[in-house]
């Protein structure tokens, strides 16, 4: 049995980490999304939102779970049986980051296998912040996540405005 984690802030998730969730979880048996406790990056969703948002928007997908995660990315993969991590790629801004990071990792546990999966063409310049940065200005951003994530997302941008 193919145990994978695919591990992201996903503040909040995008249709692009969605994308990348419905493929992976065709290609192992077992999918564990991993949402960083304690990111670097100032959230704009705390840990129980974001997943909540995940767990919601994956409902369809019988062999995926989401779970919080914290500390090296690899320990978790161990403590839970997962043999490969998954990443995603998008063309111009992910490839020297996620390499970096995949040696790395490799270097500390070669057990480990990181796996990853291009971003679709349509997602290619799609990310949480630019999401959060649009909607912030009043675009319309239905085509960019899923659709349990659009009434939080704009419920938060209100009450930011109220402060
Ligand atoms: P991190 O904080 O680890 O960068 P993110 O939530 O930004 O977390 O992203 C998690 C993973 O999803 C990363 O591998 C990232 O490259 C990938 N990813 C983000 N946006 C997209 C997208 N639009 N298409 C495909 N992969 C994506």
């Amino acid at each position: 049995m193919v145990r994978a984690i695919y591990p992201g802030t996903f503040d909040p998730i995008t249709n692009g980490h969605l994308d990348i969730v419905e493929r992976a979880s065709r290609a192992v048996d077992d999918l564990v999304v991993g949402v960083v406790a304690l990111s670097t990056k100032q959230t704009m969703f705390n840990l129980d939102e974001r997943i909540k948002m995940f767990a919601d928007a994956v409902t369809h997908l019988p062999n995926v779970s989401v779970q919080s995660y914290s500390g090296l990315t690899v320990n978790v993969a161990r403590d839970i049986g997962a043999s490969v991590i998954v990443r995603g790629l998008r063309i111009t801004s992910d490839f020297e980051y996620e390499s970096e990071m995949a040696l790395m990792n490799r270097k500390m546990a070669e057990d480990v296998e990181t796996v990853c999966l291009f971003s679709a063409l349509e997602y290619q310049i799609l990310s949480s912040s630019r999401v959060k940065e649009v909607a912030a200005l009043g675009a319309d951003v239905s085509d960019l996540v899923p659709s349990n994530v659009l009434n939080p997302l704009v419920e938060r941008l209100e009450e930011r405005q109220e402060k």
